[in-house]
C-alpha cells in the first residue's frame, strides 16, 4: 500500500487496533472509528454491581506464544500487565479425588520438555500417555502441506483418528485447545489446532508459559491503545 493512501479501519478492538498501528508506522494516514466508548472491544472488563473491582470478560490467560499480542502490548508501553511464568507450570486438578498433577517442562529438547512430567502425572493412565506420544509423534511427521488441508476438519476427529482416548481428550487436549483457541475440539480446524501444538506445545520450550494479567482490563488496556494510537498520529473516532 502506497505510504500516501488515506485508511479507514472500522473496530477498535485488538485486530483494529493492530492494524491501525501497522498502517500508521508504514506512514499510512489512519482513522479508527470504534462504536463504543472504549477501545480493546472484547478485551475488557465488567463492572457488577456490588463488586470492589472489574471482572475480565476475556483474555483470562495469555501465552508465551502469543507473539503478536506480546508485541502489541510492548508498542503500547503495557507488557508489564502480563505477567510471564519463567517455566511452564501447567497444574491439573482432579477435583473428585482432590488431587493436583503438575505437567512443567524439564531439561529435555522439545518435543520431549514435558515428557518427564507427563509420564509422572496422575490424571492420565498409562494406555492415555501412550497413546498421547502416538499423537506427538503423527505431529511431527506431518508436513505443512497436510496441515492446511486439514482446515476443514474437527480437530477431535483427527484426535481420535489417532487412537486418542477420551480421558486423554477431555484430560489433555481440550483444556488446550479451548484455553488458546476459545472453543472445544469439536469445533476447532485440525490446521489451526496442529499449528498450536506443533509450533507451541512440542515446538518450543516455553510457549506455554502461562501469562495472567496484574490488572483490570479496561483500566490498563483502553487508555495503553489510546495513546499509542494517538502518538503514531491515528485519528481515533469513538463513540
Ligand atoms: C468471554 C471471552 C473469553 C475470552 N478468553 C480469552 C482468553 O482467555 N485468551 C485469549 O487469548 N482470548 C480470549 N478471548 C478472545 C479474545 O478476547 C478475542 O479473540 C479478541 O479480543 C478479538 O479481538 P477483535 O479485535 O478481533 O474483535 P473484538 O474484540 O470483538 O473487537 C471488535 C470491535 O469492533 C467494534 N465494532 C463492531 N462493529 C462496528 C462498526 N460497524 N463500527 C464501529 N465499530 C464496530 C466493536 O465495538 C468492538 O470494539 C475471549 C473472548 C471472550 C468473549
Amino acid at each position: 500500500m502506497a505510504a500516501d493512501s488515506r485508511v479507514v479501519v472500522v473496530g477498535g478492538g485488538l485486530a483494529g487496533c493492530a492494524c491501525a498501528l501497522g498502517l500508521a508506522g508504514r506512514g499510512v494516514e489512519v482513522t479508527l472509528l470504534e462504536a463504543g466508548s472504549t477501545l480493546g472491544g472484547r478485551v475488557q472488563s465488567v463492572n457488577l454491581k456490588g463488586m470492589e473491582r472489574g471482572i475480565d470478560n476475556s483474555q483470562h490467560a495469555a501465552f508465551r506464544v502469543y507473539g503478536r499480542f506480546l508485541q502489541l502490548l510492548a508498542t503500547c508501553d503495557a507488557r508489564e500487565i502480563i505477567k510471564l511464568q519463567k517455566r511452564t507450570t501447567l497444574p491439573y486438578l482432579e477435583v473428585e479425588k482432590g488431587r493436583i498433577s503438575i505437567v512443567k517442562s524439564g531439561r529435555l529438547p522439545p518435543p520431549n520438555h514435558l515428557a518427564v512430567s507427563l509420564m509422572k502425572a496422575k490424571f492420565l493412565s498409562l494406555g492415555d500417555k501412550l497413546a498421547m506420544q502416538k499423537a506427538v509423534k503423527a505431529l511431527q511427521r506431518m508436513s505443512e502441506e497436510k496441515r492446511r488441508s486439514l482446515d476443514d476438519t474437527p480437530f477431535i476427529e483427527w484426535l481420535q483418528e489417532n487412537g486418542q482416548t477420551e480421558r486423554a481428550i477431555q484430560r489433555f487436549w481440550d483444556p488446550l485447545v479451548k484455553a488458546a483457541l476459545n472453543i472445544d475440539s469439536e469445533q476447532a480446524s485440525t490446521s489451526v489446532a496442529c499449528f498450536l501444538f506443533r509450533r507451541g506445545l512440542f515446538g518450543d520450550p516455553d510457549a506455554f508459559d502461562v501469562g495472567s494479567f496484574t490488572s483490570d482490563l479496561s483500566d490498563s488496556i483502553s487508555p495503553a491503545l489510546r495513546r499509542t494510537l494517538a502518538r503514531t498520529g491515528v485519528e481515533v473516532r469513538t463513540s
